[in-house]
């Protein structure tokens, strides 16, 4: 690498992406599909260009067809946070580019992660065995997908290392039709009966928490018919409507089974550092595996999904290769070091607040029209604030585009 181009190259690229910050409100959101098919030539080219020629391609080829996720106007899906301090561990990460699949390969990427999930561990007040000096311990993975998919594969040794391997045809998952999709396919892909997938419904009067009731049922017809319960995936934050399961009822029922019981906390999970919406976790302690993502709502640029177990393996030195899918891991832990202390706890939290309260305004500026009303489970209109960028006047131009679509879409009935 000829490092005196990479500083000219990486300065013109810096100005580049603070450029693009700085203009990121006068994009729309959304743009058009199916059109770059068009701009682009079908093959590589042969000799090397100018980085010249590729900003002027990323202006006006790449960025029209970018969805601005970080613009303070996207209040789509949820949110899916950079920051400074992500972006620069982001761009170390790179300089570094290591492979850290276990801990000889670069013992501070690994050493660094497991302190760093265990202060995250800490803030969440996660129960003492998620930690690394006890039994347990915090990885990070690409995706929420991932993470279930690997709690899902250890649910599945240990039962059936108790029941045999010729049992894999009676276990069966238990879930709420508002999981997220990601567990159904972690199932596909671990060879779980598609029959033995229980999606049990949520209960529309308890804002979409799975009734343990409704859990307990299904489980015990399914024991009364020779199959075998063996893993109950709990959500804190659904991504429809941010429903919160009764996770000390499920933790009963998965104790009482011997079942592994995990907790998909993708989305809401950062909420939790908030001394005021903690209790939201209460009933973790039940749990073998909890999973939240730093990268949705906690400024820690994608990806980085935090996944928490009870028991790990007692060797000396953690080999994260054991704890994923692939083998090669990137060094992730340095974004989310970054953001944790280039913020602090209480600006984090402080964050966290500001959204929520963004949140409430919303509410009430649609309140305040007879012609909306706040619901889940029909067929809404979402609204999901979590941009880094979002203020109130961004909230309030949202809500004004709302009501002239309504007035039009009302108007011409
Ligand atoms: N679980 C929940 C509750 C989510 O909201 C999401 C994302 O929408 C996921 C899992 C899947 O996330 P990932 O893209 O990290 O796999």
């Amino acid at each position: 690498m000829d490092t005196e181009q990479l500083r000219e190259c990486g300065h013109r690229m810096v100005d580049f992406v603070a450029d693009y910050y700085k203009s990121i409100e006068s994009f729309p959101v959304l743009s058009q599909p199916g059109y770059l098919k068009e701009l682009l030539p079908d093959s590589a080219p042969r000799q090397p260009d100018t980085l010249d020629s590729l900003f002027n391609d990323i202006r006006q080829k790449i960025i029209p067809g970018v969805t601005h996720w970080q613009s303070p106007n996207y209040f789509a899906y949820y949110p899916s946070n950079s920051s400074t301090a992500g972006f620069l561990g982001e761009m170390l990460s790179a300089a570094f580019n290591i492979v850290g699949f276990s801990w000889i390969t670069s013992p501070a990427a690994t050493e660094l992660e497991v302190i760093v999930l265990d202060w995250f561990a800490k803030m969440l007040q996660l129960p003492s065995q998620f930690l690394s000096n006890a039994l347990g311990g915090g990885v990070i993975q690409g995706t929420a997908s991932e993470a279930v998919l690997v709690a899902l594969l250890a649910a599945r040794d240990r039962a059936l290392k108790k029941h045999g391997k010729q049992s894999l045809e009676k276990l069966v998952v238990y879930a709420s039709d508002q999981t997220h999709s990601a567990l159904q396919k972690a199932c596909q892909i671990a060879g779980i009966f598609s029959e033995n997938f229980r999606v049990v419904i949520a209960d529309c009067d308890n804002n979409y928490a799975v009734s343990p009731e409704a859990v307990s049922e299904a489980l015990s017809m399914d024991l009364s018919s020779g199959l075998i319960p063996f893993f109950i995936c709990a959500t804190v934050g659904t991504t429809s409507s941010s429903a919160v399961d009764p996770l000390p009822e499920l933790g009963q029922i998965a104790k009482a089974h011997d079942m592994w019981f995990h907790i998909d906390a993708a989305y809401a999970g950062s909420a939790c550092i908030c001394p005021e919406y903690r209790h939201h976790l209460n009933g973790v302690e039940e749990a073998d595996s909890f999973n939240m993502n730093a990268h949705k709502w906690f400024l820690t640029n994608f990806d980085c999904s935090l996944l928490w177990v009870k028991a790990s393996q007692a060797n000396s030195v953690v080999d994260f290769k054991d704890w994923q899918i692939p083998l090669g891991r990137r060094f992730r832990s340095l974004k989310l070091w970054m953001v944790l202390r280039l913020y602090g706890v209480e600006n984090l939290q402080s964050y966290i607040r500001k959204h929520i309260c963004l949140a409430k305004h919303f509410e009430q500026l649609l309140m305040s029209d007879s012609r909306f009303e706040v619901l889940s489970g029909k067929f809404v209109l979402r609204f999901a604030v979590g941009a880094p960028l979002t203020e109130e006047q961004h909230v309030d131009a949202a809500w004004k585009l709302l009501q002239n679509e309504a007035s039009k879409v009302l108007g011409s009935m």
